[in-house]
């Protein structure tokens, strides 16, 4: 299993193409963008409570048989919160002051 490289954040909904640098990801791969965990979210995953960390880039160039981005392609699913930005700061509120390793 590969992981998911999701289109979006589904917070803002701006595109987050396999090589952009701004692309936050869960443990869930649950996928944002870097604004929205920094100023919305507080590094407080939405949907589970976990932190963030970059997502890494997949390769376009096949260095290894059968392994890229053309092989392994992205999903283009694009995925939005199912809580309103309300209910989403609320979370965010609760449990931002707990470092994610404590959680
Ligand atoms: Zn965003
Ligand atoms: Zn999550």
């Amino acid at each position: 299993m590969a992981l998911e490289i999701r289109p979006n954040c589904e917070c803002c909904d701006i595109d987050l193409p396999p090589h952009s640098l701004a692309a936050r990801i869960c443990t869930f791969e649950c996928t944002f963008c870097a604004d929205c965990v920094d100023r919305v979210l507080h590094n407080a995953c939405p949907n589970c409570g976990g932190g963030f960390q970059p997502r890494p880039i997949r390769p376009r160039q096949e260095w290894r048989p059968g392994i890229s981005l053309a092989t392994r392609p992205a999903s283009t699913r694009r995925v939005h919160l199912s809580y309103n930005l309300e209910d989403v700061s609320a979370f965010a509120e609760r449990i931002r002051a707990i470092p994610a390793e404590e959680r």
